[in-house]
């Protein structure tokens, strides 16, 4: 079989890579516009605090999933990291997500499980059915006065479209707890990468059947090779791109995050800070030596605001929108694929158009290279 082009180097694109040289033996090259591997998963080092940071904002691994865990643990130690998210919202801090420990604190109280689960029952009486969206959702599941402190303003800012057109699953990646423990994920393995997601990517992409050419574009490519590459295409960019926008343009968020050094050795005391009032114009601040607390600390630290915004023109695309016009206009680009571009793989966060974290991405792709590309394989 031809040498298997792989268009961007994020998880996707470097477990496809990965799978397809040591696996199946075959010859691939991994492209990718940006100046380094890792997607937006990179991480770098800031020479002047020493400081290990995620260039594309916090990105904290975490899975229930027991075949992604041994395979990515292949690659890379992890870390004993446990995720905790505090947010400020008019002056007070609370964690997140909301749990026994918000109720009683925003309520300034001291109920027990079952007394706050009766007052959020009462709180959320105004819904009753099946929740439709975002709005509804989160008041049936903590009521009105904990979702317009903590949720409505945060989520406005996020996605600057009102709850109430939003789907019900953006919510639904946070859990409610009645229990004191405040962990921001419930999976059983978690922890940032020992040495950094630059070392893990590289590791992924250190064989000798992979090779990686950075600063190149699929359009590149495409240029070198008459208009048609010769051979399997696994594309990981946006999908919408990818057919010059033929049919419009999917909306994506994307962030923009202003970097800081502050004059002290602990900005916040945490990894991220949310902040969910309307009228502050970021979502989160970011501080990233705390995802490290096993290196010695340098002193210095190194954080980010983060303001979300619509991309626009070469913004880079982080968040697929779930509204009704892309539930709809995805799918379509899905059927000119299938018409157009039969022999081109479509996958990961931007090719899927999908809202999923780094564990369901390496899942997305082990999937699609079981199930998709080994048999395309075999029958050539
Ligand atoms: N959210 C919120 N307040 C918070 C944190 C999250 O309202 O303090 C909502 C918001 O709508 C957000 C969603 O929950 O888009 C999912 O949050 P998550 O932390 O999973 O987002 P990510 O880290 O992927 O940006």
């Amino acid at each position: 079989m031809n040498r298997v082009l792989i268009v961007g180097a994020g998880f996707f694109g470097a477990v496809t890579a990965e799978r397809l040289a040591v696996d199946a033996g075959i010859p691939v090259t991994v492209i990718d516009r940006r100046s380094h591997i890792g997607g937006n998963s990179w991480s770098e080092w800031d020479s002047e605090t020493g400081v290990e940071f995620h260039k594309y904002g916090s990105h904290i691994f975490h899975t229930s999933n027991a075949e992604v865990w041994s395979y990515i643990t292949r690659f890379t130690d992890f870390n004993q990291y446990r995720h905790s998210v505090w947010t400020t919202s008019r002056g007070k801090v609370y964690p997140m997500p909301i749990s026994l420990a918000t109720i009683n604190s925003y309520y300034g109280k001291n109920l027990s499980p079952d007394q706050a689960k009766e007052l959020i029952r009462k709180e959320a009486a105004e819904f009753t059915g099946e929740p439709a969206n975002l709005e509804e959702k989160a008041i049936s599941q903590i009521g009105r006065p904990l979702y317009e402190a903590l949720i409505r303003g945060y989520t406005i800012k996020q996605w600057a479209k009102s709850p109430r057109e939003l789907s019900a699953a953006i919510i639904s990646r946070l859990p409610v707890r009645y229990t004191y423990d405040t962990r921001y994920f419930s999976d059983p393995h978690e922890g940032i990468p020992l040495r950094g997601y630059a070392a893990l990517f590289t590791n992924l992409l250190k064989y000798e059947k992979i090779e990686v050419r950075l600063n190149t574009s699929y359009a590149d490519i495409l240029a070198q090779c008459g208009g048609r590459f010769p051979g399997l295409v696994v594309y990981t960019g946006a999908i919408d791109e990818f057919f010059q926008y033929r049919l419009g343009r999917l909306d994506w968020r994307t962030l923009d995050l202003e970097w800081d050094r502050p004059n002290c050795a602990d900005y916040q005391g945490t990894a991220v800070m949310n902040y969910a009032d309307e009228d502050v114009p970021y979502t989160r601040i970011h501080e990233f030596k705390h995802y490290h607390p096993e290196r010695s600390d340098t002193g210095k630290t190194l954080i980010c605001r983060e303001y979300p915004h619509a991309a626009k023109g070469n913004d880079e695309p982080f968040y697929p929108v779930d509204t009704q016009r892309n539930r709809e206009l995805y799918p379509a680009y899905v059927a000119l694929a299938r018409a157009e571009s039969p022999e081109i793989i479509f996958g990961g966060r931007l090719g899927g158009y999908k809202y999923i974290d780094m564990d369901a991405t390496i899942a997305a792709a082990l999937e699609c290279y079981r199930n998709n590309i080994v048999p395309l394989i075999q029958s050539l």
